[in-house]
């Protein structure tokens, strides 16, 4: 942990370059959710009560580098002025002269919003160039956008070199969370691995085998290794074509100490369809015509045993196809038991990525897990191992 927080800087009087990611849905005008930018109040609420003079900058959407009405952040500022309760002026530009001039006007207490960074060509080339510009509208670099941190562009990476630099409120959460889970964890660790393909995240399983003590895969995932056993998945979605890998897996696994935990008992159904009728059999069993569908009552029991024998979880992706009821049964039952442990004190837990967020919300377990992050990719890409440029770059 190389960074630098928001605590350790001189803000006062200081204009504030804060990178952030409000890269909301809107339709029709309209922020349909402002989760993002809730979430990064605190940081412009504690850079104005030091004295600080926050100048945000931002993505919006892929612009592709020209300028896109429909993508100006302008249409963002009553959201975020109610949000920060406090004024927020907008420049048209996030460099240049219109820039300089309302970043050099701007008074205590007030906002400054700059445009799209990406209606540069540039930013998403890390130009140093781009960065020089963006750079002279501040005196401190403030990143607070963790869900950006894996792509290297001129406002996450190069520009960060530039002034005295340092992690954002929501960033700081972030990697504190993450660096709990899987940095310098409490033992024992337990990883849960679901989704849809194992092809996807073989860097993720590649990298938990080697740092957590029980790895449980679940999911479409779970059936292709179920093949590299041996053992048939009927019309199951499964990537056979990878079942030499998932065999490395599995053996790199028992090499590393890593106990795999693979169903050993199936819901399997014929449709992939809410409440198709569906029967429970061990996981030997699949008939030709079945799809798996969601880990068993006796696999939901060991996995539920193995959490109890844990300190730590870390969790990504669904056990079963949990948008079909009752097909989320096994993910439900085991994100509510992560959630009582957490509760009572007994486990860090740290779920993230895609849609476990979704899967984790839907089973009321989400509000009791010690941090959920929304970043995707960053959060993916972590968990893989990866340095992440924009993260990198603040260790100075
Ligand atoms: P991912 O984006 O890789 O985390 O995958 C999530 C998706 O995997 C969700 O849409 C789930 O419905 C799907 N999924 C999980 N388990 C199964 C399964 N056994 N069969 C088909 N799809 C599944």
């Amino acid at each position: 942990m190389g960074w630098k927080t928001l605590d350790d800087m001189d803000l006062n009087g200081k204009r504030v370059l804060v990178r952030v990611d409000i890269n909301v849905p809107i339709v029709d005008g309209v922020v349909t959710d402002s989760t993002r930018i809730r979430r990064i109040a605190p940081t412009v609420r504690d850079i104005l009560a030091a004295g600080g003079k926050p100048i945000l900058l931002a993505h919006f959407g892929r612009p592709g580098g020209e300028r896109r009405e429909n993508l100006s952040l302008n249409q963002l500022v009553p959201t975020l002025e109610r949000a920060f309760e406090t004024k927020v002026l907008f420049a048209a530009d996030c460099v240049g002269a219109g820039a300089e001039a309302a970043a050099d006007a701007l008074q205590p207490g007030e906002v400054l919003l700059l445009e799209n960074t990406r209606f540069h060509a540039a930013e998403t080339k890390n130009d140093p160039d781009l960065a020089a510009g963006m750079a002279r509208l501040g005196e401190v670099y403030c990143n607070d956008a963790f869900s950006a941190a894996h792509r290297a562009h001129s406002s996450t990476e190069a520009l960060a070199r530039l002034l005295p630099a340092c992690a954002g409120r929501l960033m700081q959460a972030e990697l504190e969370a993450l660096e709990s889970a899987l940095g310098q964890p409490k033992r024992p660790v337990t990883a849960v691995v679901g989704g849809a393909k194992v092809s996807t995240k073989l860097e993720l399983l590649g990298n938990l085998i080697e740092k957590v003590d029980h790895l449980v895969i679940g999911g479409g995932m779970a059936n292709t290794f179920l093949v590299a056993k041996g053992l048939p998945v009927g019309i199951s979605l499964a990537e056979r074509i990878m079942k030499d890998t998932a065999a490395e897996i599995l053996a790199k696994a028992e090499a590393a100490g890593c106990e795999i935990i693979l169903p050993s008992d199936i819901v399997v159904a014929k449709k992939f369809e809410s409440n198709a009728p569906h029967d429970v059999l061990p996981a030997d069993q699949c008939p030709e015509d079945g799809m798996i569908l969601d880990a068993g009552p006796e696999s939901v029991a060991r996995i539920i045993e193995v959490f109890a024998n844990s300190k730590t979880l870390i969790w990504n992706g669904p056990l079963g196809a949990f948008e079909l009821e009752p097909f989320d049964a096994a993910t439900n039952a085991a994100a509510l038991k992560a959630a009582a442990m957490t509760r009572s004190g007994q486990l860090i837990s740290v779920a993230g990525g895609g849609d476990t967020v979704a899967a984790l919300n839907a089973s009321g377990a989400a509000g009791d897990f010690t941090y959920i992050s929304t970043a995707g990719g960053a959060f993916l890409e972590w968990m893989e191992g990866k340095v992440l440029p924009g993260v990198a770059a603040l260790d100075q």
